[in-house]
């Protein structure tokens, strides 16, 4: 028989809701024997609500793999959810003809722990759950067979993965190393992807559709990109016609990165791009005091509140860099801040937004409310997937 987690009484309401996580202090117990990542069922009372993947170490006990009971959780099962998300992608025109694509956005494709990114012909895999690495070889082999690339890298690095009790695994699932770096086009701008020592898996995708908003606002405007990392924002900025880009990042690696991105595009005007190496939380005081002042400002931080305990400290960072762009801003300036903290909501990052350019004396107005790519959709049952978001703001 199979293994059984059985649900505390009054926990199968989120089953029901199809939210895919069931966390420790739902489980009552487990009827049975079953090792890290092995598919369990998912009980309530006596009735079987779901399939699971069990994840003992993990204070998300198990993920759901599939609602539907009789399900059968094998090779075939990856190869139909593989193939969904892949065929999801060309339901937006915008996408089809994108280098840079995620093709599996974990939970809101029905893959939790399952990230997969295409660059080209290269596909990354980011497995960041037990079941997800249990499942390596079906997902590389339905991954091959829906996209039709013979080259597969794992990027399974993330730290996230230590709280599943995995180890990190990176390496080509299928094929091998190509012979240059791998460069994609995006909005007409290339950009040099290193699979093997970038953030993520390489590249900032969930921008993608921002980068070009930017590149389209940026005509004629002093443009001041704040952790630019290799240059998206930047790149796109010299491409709408910005008649300066000052660049800020703390990593050397990523600026040369940028600087040589850059060099890829021989259309774009070098003359008018600068690259900072400074913690931005200075710079942008030092800027302040030089009394320098941006047509254009781009925050777009790291993640400051992994989670929602995080939120009071992530809070006053956010404050801090939102209220120094406020100030930094000439009158009917423009900025884009965004948070990708998932314990930061939408709500409360408006309201810190909000205190910082209160505190800077500006008004300000949003222009427009900003969000990851169509290729990383939000599951409607599953609102933690939205952890990207940002405000463009005029501010008088
Ligand atoms: N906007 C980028 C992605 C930004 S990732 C894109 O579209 O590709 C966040 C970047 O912030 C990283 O490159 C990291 O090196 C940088 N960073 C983190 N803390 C920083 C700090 N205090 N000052 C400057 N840069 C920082």
């Amino acid at each position: 028989m199979s293994c059984q987690l059985i649900l505390q009484s009054g926990k199968e309401r989120s089953v029901f809701r199809r939210h895919p996580w069931i966390f420790a202090g739902s489980v009552e117990r487990l009827a049975g024997r079953a090792r890290p990542g092995d598919t369990v069922e998912v009980v309530a009372g006596k009735q079987v609500l779901a399939k699971a993947a069990w994840s003992p170490e993990s204070q998300i006990r198990a993920r759901v793999w599939s609602f539907d009971p009789n399900e059968i959780i094998d090779n075939a099962f990856f190869k139909r959810r593989v193939a969904a998300a892949v065929a999801r992608r060309g339901v937006s025109p915008r996408l089809t003809f994108q280098q840079g694509l995620r093709l599996i956005h974990a939970e809101s494709d029905g893959l939790p722990g399952v990230i997969a990114d295409k660059y080209g012909d290269t596909v990354v895999v980011q497995l960041t759950s037990a079941g997800a690495d249990k499942w390596r070889e079906a997902i590389a082999d339905a991954l091959q067979l829906a996209t039709g690339c013979a080259r597969i890298y794992e990027r399974s690095d993330s730290d996230v993965r230590g709280l599943e009790g995995l180890e990190p695994r990176v390496g080509w699932l299928r094929g091998e190393a190509p012979a240059g770096e791998i460069v994609i086009e995006e909005h007409g701008v290339k950009m040099a992807v290193d699979i093997v020592a970038g953030h993520k898996t390489g590249f900032y995708l969930d921008q993608r559709d921002n980068r070009k908003l930017l590149g389209e606002l940026s005509q004629g405007r002093r443009v001041l990109n704040c952790f630019c990392y290799t240059g998206g924002f930047s790149l796109q900025a010299l491409a709408g016609g910005a008649t300066s880009v000052i660049s800020i990042d703390s990593s050397q690696p990523a600026l040369d990165r940028a600087a040589a991105n850059l060099a890829l595009n021989p259309q774009l005007d070098a003359t008018h791009a600068e690259w900072r190496c400074e913690n931005v939380f200075d710079e942008l005081r030092k800027l302040k005091a030089a009394n320098e002042t941006f047509d254009l400002i781009i925050l777009d931080p790291p993640k400051f509140a992994p989670s929602a305990s995080h939120a009071e400290r992530a809070s006053r960072a956010y404050k801090d860099i939102n209220l120094l762009g406020c100030k930094l801003l000439a009158p009917g300036g423009l900025l884009m801040t965004y948070s990708c903290s998932g314990g930061i909501g939408i709500e409360l990052f408006q309201k810190i937004v909000a205190g910082a350019a209160l505190d800077a004396g500006r008004d300000a107005r949003i222009i427009q409310r900003l969000q990851g790519a169509p290729d990383h959709p939000i599951a409607l049952a599953f609102p933690e997937g939205e952890y990207l978001k940002g405000l463009l703001l005029q501010v008088d």
